[in-house]
């Protein structure tokens, strides 16, 4: 962040202070604070930062933006409506100072995977500002756009939504040139209803866009691709299996370490590819090649740069150990990654079998039942040799592949005896995947196995 004046900042709220500081710093958390910070105390479910504003003085804050009483201080303190708000402001208000293009994506899942490839592929060409890790929310999403200073050229940032009108607040404050559906699954459905509730929510994101603004769209999502037009925009459609799309995969390759194909664009072939597995992957390395298309960069380098991504923690990482194959995936799941994980295990599958270990699938509501079915149906339509389940809800998953036609199928409640089985089951050439929501932490169950080889 740039040095920012604190009267400046008070402008936007009204507020008159006694004195003037320089801000350098605007956070949330005590344990970021450096010297000349602004602290901003949120309200939060565990934690409320008005408690924690003196000690944020004490490190080195040189004010604060409140929205209740706090301790007496000599210090200058802009008092709001709500602090949550406030920092929304200062990130839309402090993106303004900079002319430079920003990308939003947004989707039901591979935001993370997509933006962390669209900064590879607008990182060749131009200094680029991503959002770290996950902090695609309402407060990760202001704190990202505080990190702007002049040497950036253009920004990548993530937008994550579980109820309608999120996506309004995080475009009108982000304002980007172009914006990206990854694809409408059925994530957060407890919340809106339908899938079609969830492509008007996500289609939110264009209210920041300019007229003539670009939109980049999977046309291999059922619901995407019956948009053709939609409020002028330049719709970027891209697909594997829709030829109508602008952008395509071709010659697709694959392998247990990368995937090779050709990104087809209005008749030339750019050869990509990109280390990590999965039709999905493609799909989000398409996406990233359409942002380089919408902002005009050179479409042979920004491919060529697709080689330097590297796989976010726990997200499909594979692995070879004692001659078995480890699709590490467990980082998350819902039912539309469950079906990318699914058919990713059968694309790598050689000599072996193939073994699903599977746990919940949690935030699906009252949807869940069925979601979980739904994946048990999956896993037994996909050619899955074997299915190990964790967990409560993923009993359903393992009753459904059993009716689907699987054999083999164990269900857990416990973590480790699940983990014993999976070690007994195991012989070399297997190809294992392990799958499910993050509070599941399947990592322990993985770590358990490799320890056990
Ligand atoms: P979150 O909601 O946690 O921010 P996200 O949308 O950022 O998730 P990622 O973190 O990129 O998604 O990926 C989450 C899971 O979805 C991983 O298991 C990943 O392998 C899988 N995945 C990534 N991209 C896709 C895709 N295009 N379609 C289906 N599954 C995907
Ligand atoms: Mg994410």
């Amino acid at each position: 962040m740039e040095k920012w004046l604190l009267s400046d900042i008070a402008r936007y709220f009204g507020a008159k202070l006694p004195i003037d500081a320089e801000i350098e710093n605007i956070c949330t958390d005590t344990r970021a604070i450096t010297p000349n910070s602004l602290f901003v105390a949120l309200e939060g479910e565990r934690f409320d930062g008005h408690n924690f504003v003196t000690e944020a003085f004490q490190k080195g804050a040189v004010a604060a933006i409140c929205h209740k009483p706090i301790e007496a201080t000599d210090k200058p303190v802009i008092m709001v409506k709500n602090t949550q708000r406030a920092l929304i402001t200062l990130g839309c208000a402090y993106r303004l100072k900079y002319n430079i293009p920003m990308v939003a994506v947004t989707g039901s899942v591979g935001k993370t995977t997509t933006k962390e490839m669209i900064a590879c592929v607008l990182g060749s060409c131009l200094k680029t500002l991503k959002t770290e890790g996950n902090l695609n929310n309402e407060i990760g999403l202001p704190l990202t756009l505080l990190r702007l200073d002049k040497s950036y050229e253009c920004a990548v940032i993530e937008m994550g939504m579980t109820h309608k009108g999120e996506l309004s607040v995080l475009t009108a404050a982000t304002l980007p040139s172009v914006a990206v559906i990854t694809n409408i699954g059925v994530s957060h459905i407890e919340n809106l209803g339908s899938r079609e509730n969830i492509l008007s929510a996500k289609l939110e994101i264009t209210e920041g866009l300019p007229a003539g603004g670009s939109l980049v769209l999977n046309y291999d999502d059922d619901l995407l691709c019956d948009i053709k037009d939609y409020c002028g925009f330049d719709i970027i459609s891209y697909s594997i299996i829709n030829s109508h799309a602008k952008v395509r995969a071709l010659n697709i390759r694959e392998t247990a370490d990368e995937t090779a194909f050709d990104i087809s664009y209005k008749n030339n072939l750019y050869p990509a590819c990109i280390p990590c597995v999965g039709r999905h992957n493609i799909l989000n390395a398409l996406a990233a090649f359409s942002t380089a298309v919408a902002l005009k960069l050179d479409l042979h380098k920004g491919t060529e740069a697709l080689k330097q991504y590297t796989p976010a923690g726990m997200r499909q990482r594979v692995v070879h150990k004692s001659g078995i194959t480890v699709i590490e995936d467990c980082y998350n799941a819902s039912p539309d990654s469950m079906r990318a994980a699914l058919a990713t295990l059968q694309t790598l599958k050689k000599n072996g079998r193939s073994i699903a270990v599977l746990a919940d699938m949690l935030e699906l509501g009252d949807y869940s039942r069925k979601a979980h079915e739904g994946v048990g149906q999956m896993v037994g339509e996909s050619g899955t040799d074997i299915l190990i389940t964790y967990g409560e809800k993923a009993e359903y998953i393992a009753g459904a592949a059993n009716r689907a036609g699987i054999e083999q199928v164990y269900s857990f409640g416990d973590k480790h005896a699940a983990g014993e089985k999976l070690l007994a089951l195991a012989q070399k050439d297997d190809i294992i995947l392990f799958k499910g929501s993050r509070g599941m932490k399947l990592e322990e169950m993985m770590e358990q196995f490799y320890a056990g080889l």
